[in-house]
């Protein structure tokens, strides 16, 4: 799929929730957003329609549903990208509920690769007890091959210290940096206020028809734009570190 602008079309079946990004095409991104949890977690499935080959992200709640719907719409799943490493995206121990993910997937498919910003990688091993060969280390700035797709990582801080957004044809998996009206939370063991602002602004500098696809859905509408976000979100209206600080009460 093109990154064409998105029609009043697009923005209307965002807001039905869980969709696929559809086209006959046989080439490009296929990104199908699914939902689970009680914190309305996004999970999603990058497929690549030339080769057929498929990323999980976020596999929490329901990992292997999740590696089933992939592999039932005819993908060849090679590996899991995660946006962090809080344990409603990755699984394991929140509020003493036991929450499966990637130790639950791999114990199926164990040759699976799992990346992770190099800042979370100590943390996903000792909060979910996966083996260190399975990881991968992802940095600022690295392309992800899938398939015939480059996946572009774009390092975004703040709501944790290895929050990784990716890009591939004009679809940004923000995770929680980057909420439909909203941002992350910054007031967690390793957010950093200032951080989050900074990688805000990274993201607004992308094409405004940037497709957005959030860590949670946090309302009616389970994606949108960056264009939009630009005219509707509150939390990107500050330009300054200053103003931003004010915003959230961080001083
Ligand atoms: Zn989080």
């Amino acid at each position: 799929m093109s990154s064409s602008p998105p029609t009043r079309d697009a923005e209307a079946q965002a807001a039905t929730g869980e969709h696929t990004t559809d086209s006959d095409s046989r080439r490009g991104v296929d990104l199908q957003q699914h939902f689970a949890g009680p914190m309305g977690n996004c999970l999603y499935v990058v497929g690549d329609r030339s080769s057929q080959q498929a990323f999980l992200v976020d596999p929490a709640f329901e990992p292997l549903e999740l590696h089933r719907k992939a592999t039932g719409a005819g993908y060849d799943v090679v590996g899991v990208i995660l946006t962090h490493t809080h344990q409603d995206h990755v699984g394991g121990e929140l509020f003493g509920m036991q929450i499966p993910g990637v130790r639950e997937l791999l114990a199926e498919h164990p040759d699976l690769p799992v990346h992770v910003h190099e800042a979370e990688a100590r943390r996903l091993v000792e909060l979910t007890g996966i083996a260190e060969a399975n990881v991968r280390v992802l940095i600022d700035e690295q392309t992800l091959r899938l398939g015939e797709l480059d996946i572009r990582c774009i390092h975004c801080p703040g709501h944790s210290p290895g929050g990784v957004s990716f890009l591939t044809e004009g679809q940004l998996i923000a995770g929680d940096t980057l909420f439909v009206q909203g941002v992350g939370r910054v007031d967690l063991p390793g957010s950093d206020p200032d951080a989050l602002f900074y990688s805000l602004r990274r993201l607004i500098e992308l094409p405004p028809e940037t497709r957005v696809f959030p860590g949670h859905r946090t309302g009616e509408d389970a994606s949108s734009t960056i264009g939009r976000e630009i005219r509707l979100n509150p939390y990107l209206r500050p330009k300054t570190v200053e103003q931003w600080r004010m915003m959230m009460g961080v001083f």
